[in-house]
């Protein structure tokens, strides 16, 4: 092969733990616990309605802002949902899955050298698009407690400096299952009205939260719906991951500054997928409630088979993820439990620092994911509870 120089900004992009694991699993034929999709469908008559949108012929180019009846419906969801009211003329964009709008909220509000501030660990498209904008990451630590990740307003205020512009938020969260509670998200909110901060909230998870607890929009407290784009996706909440529609809403001149981005990163995208998801934001709450308590009994299912293996597992409030930890199994740390997991037991997840900086708060954690068929997870718990097996062969990572 010829030696391509790259960009420095694509070296730094790399290849991400997420392909390499991904690759073993397949190779080795191990279950996937590892990337965060669901193996089955979502909503039939979405599914039909999309269908029918190819047959009759919508197959040009939807509007550069997302079809009306897409934004249409994202505007009710929102009002029904958090009580907050956006025009679909200029407060709604639909984007290329909740990755577009995030990465298009970043290259359009940060110069190079100012400041984000993410949560840490974090969802690593977060990095990746400050990278790509020249922009810097400030890593708020969620601090480990006794069943859940807390957040320490002290940690919050210590990151803000004056080329700060972005509070970058995500809850539900991936990797932790945590989900901000009210005090949490007041404490963000106050920040970000003290020191004139815009908040960019991915809610990807927004209806999957569980044991009772519910998503709060950042939004919808008081001062923060004229400085918040609220960014959310059709892929977790109709199981619907490969169809890649997202949207974004929020005042009109952060809407506008995330079009202007959007029009020459994908300018537009899944014409006779959108208004198939306007139909499903309408009409589908049922069918995402029983998703909900499915996966909340699979949250359980794998916990309990965790924790038979002797694993420590941090209750997950909300998302597609658990924390488990692995100190107790043996192996040096989570790297290490996860590199020869697949072949050990069969099974595939992921070391919690691919998604983290922070070094000794992680080293130990792994994150599985839960959003699979009740018998993959059933299998997969009993492999990792089974008595150990000799010199496990080691795979060599990155
Ligand atoms: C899965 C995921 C996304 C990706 O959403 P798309 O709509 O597929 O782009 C974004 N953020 C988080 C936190 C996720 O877990």
């Amino acid at each position: 092969m010829i030696p391509v120089r790259t960009a420095r900004r694509a070296a730094a992009l790399g290849t991400t733990v997420f392909t390499e694991l991904t690759e073993l699993a397949q190779r080795t034929g191990a279950i996937n616990l590892g990337q965060g999709f669901p193996d089955t469908d979502g909503p039939r008559a979405v599914i039909d309605r999309a269908r029918e949108a190819l047959v009759t012929g919508a197959n040009q180019y939807p509007p550069l802002a997302g079809t009306p009846a897409l934004r249409s419906a994202v505007a009710r969801q929102r009002l029904r949902r958090y009580g907050l009211s956006y025009d679909p003329a200029d407060e709604v964009v639909v984007t290329t899955g909740a990755t577009e709008a995030v990465t298009a909220a970043v290259l359009a509000l940060c110069d190079p050298g100012d400041e984000i501030i993410v949560f840490d660990p974090c969802y690593d498209a977060y990095q990746a698009s400050a990278d790509l904008a020249g922009a810097v990451c400030r890593r708020v630590p969620l601090r480990r407690g006794v069943d859940r990740f807390g957040l320490d307003p002290a940690d919050l205020e210590r990151a803000v400096s004056p080329r700060t512009r972005l509070v970058l938020l995500n809850t539900p969260h991936n990797p932790t299952g945590k989900v901000f509670t009210r005090d949490e998200l007041e404490a963000v909110a106050g920040l970000c009205r003290r020191h004139d901060l815009v908040a960019v909230t991915d809610e990807v998870y927004e209806y999957l939260t569980y044991d009772g607890t519910r998503h709060l929009s950042l939004a919808s407290l008081p001062g923060m719906r004229e400085r918040t784009l609220s960014v959310s996706s059709a892929g977790k909440t109709f199981s619907l991951t490969g169809w890649k529609v997202g949207w974004a809403c929020g005042p009109a001149a952060l809407v506008a500054a995330v079009r202007s981005v959007k029009q020459y990163l994908t300018f537009a995208g899944g014409a006779p997928l959108q208004d198939a998801v306007a139909h499903a934001l309408d009409r589908e709450e049922a069918w995402v409630e029983r998703l909900c308590g499915q996966l909340q009994d699979k949250r359980d299912l794998l916990t309990t088979g965790l924790r038979r293996a002797g694993i420590e597992v941090i209750r997950a409030e909300g998302g597609y993820f658990l924390q488990a930890d692995v100190s107790g199994t043996g192996a040096a740390d989570a790297a290490d439990f996860c590199r020869t997991l697949p072949l050990r037991r069969n099974v595939v997840a992921i070391p919690t620092s691919a998604f983290s900086t922070a070094g000794e708060s992680c080293r130990h954690l792994v994150r599985f994911a839960f959003c699979k068929e009740r018998g993959l997870l059933e299998k997969a718990a009993q492999s990792i509870a089974a008595p150990p097996m000799p010199s496990p062969p080691h795979w060599e990572l990155i």
